[in-house]
């Protein structure tokens, strides 16, 4: 591969897993993105998919991992506990995190290992693993394989914001933002950090009448598919400010980006894959180019 990576989808759901029943198709793990580029392997987040991840990596011997969270909500790390390169004493892990003043988020993130949440402790880490915090509000990493990944801070997440992630290699590129509720639009800085990539990665949470929190009775005009009845799934009230973006919200960033393709992620566990099809298909009237992440699915972004 002369140039770009290979994008492999291993966890797409937010909030908590929702394994089998009608999440089959599209999967039920939590957020995960595996990177590769030049055999070098890079994770964006460490939900429960991370573990798919690591089997993966873990057949195919020993690399640096990088290792880069949006984040440290639970669905964004609980699967790090899992991670298999982790006990392997051939691996290097470097693990990148928003760090905001203190050591607080890595204290948060070893408290993953020890007692009472874990029996291994750290001293059951095999591997190299090494903290990289991130404490600026945006900045740019290189790899050392003609990978950079460059970050920048959105704060409309509830807590300390996410970091959104733009990964470029060869003259391709790919930004993952997830947690970004964006009512209006991405502000100018943000819209300026994401244009032009081959391939954003957004979430998409919630439609629009859940967003709003309107009556069921509504869910034809808004978007909901009235045929899913899965409304005892749902308890009543909105979900602004929850920090999540609807799959408008995230067409609509695509389109003010001119990004190649969309790829909709991080879907609310309540949804079946009947409606994540409802919901891909109303964001292709804002934006065409709209796909569902799939666990397992590959994606190239080459040259
Ligand atoms: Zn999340
Ligand atoms: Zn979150």
């Amino acid at each position: 591969m002369s140039g770009g990576f290979e994008l492999t989808f291993c966890g797409v759901r937010g909030s908590f897993p929702v394994p089998g029943g009608d999440t089959r198709r599209y999967g039920g793990n939590t957020a995960s993105l595996l990177l590769e580029a030049a055999g070098a392997p890079l994770v964006l987040d460490a939900g429960t998919g991370i573990i798919r991840a690591g089997r993966q990596l873990a057949a195919r011997g020993a690399h640096p991992i990088h290792v880069f969270l949006s984040h440290l909500h639970s669905d964004h790390i609980m699967g790090l506990p899992f991670f298999a390169p982790l006990f392997d004493p051939r691996q290097e892990v470097v693990l990148h995190y928003p760090e905001d003043g203190g050591s607080r988020s890595r204290r948060a993130l070893e408290a993953l290992f020890v007692p009472p949440y874990s029996p291994i402790t750290l001293r059951g880490i095999r591997a190299r693993l090494r903290f990289a915090p991130l404490r600026a509000a945006a900045g740019a990493v290189a790899l050392g394989n003609g990978v950079e990944v460059a970050y920048r801070r959105h704060d409309s997440h509830p807590c300390l914001g996410v970091l959104l992630y733009r990964v470029a290699r060869g003259g391709r590129s790919l930004v993952y933002a997830t947690d970004v509720e964006s009512p209006r639009v991405f502000d100018a800085g943000t819209r300026a950090f994401v244009a032009g990539v081959d391939l954003l990665v957004h979430d998409s949470q919630y439609f629009e009448n859940d967003y709003v929190g309107a009556p069921r009775a509504a869910a034809g005009k808004t978007g909901r598919p009235a045929r899913q009845g899965t409304a005892s799934r749902w308890p009543a009230g909105a979900r602004r400010g929850f920090g999540h973006s609807t799959m408008t919200m995230a067409a609509r960033n695509a389109a003010a980006c001119g990004v190649g393709r969309l790829y909709l992620f991080h879907y609310d566990p309540r949804y079946s894959d009947a409606m994540l099809e409802e919901m891909v298909r109303l964001a292709r009237r804002e934006f065409p180019r709209s796909y569902l992440a799939r666990e397992g699915k590959s994606v190239h972004i080459r040259r």
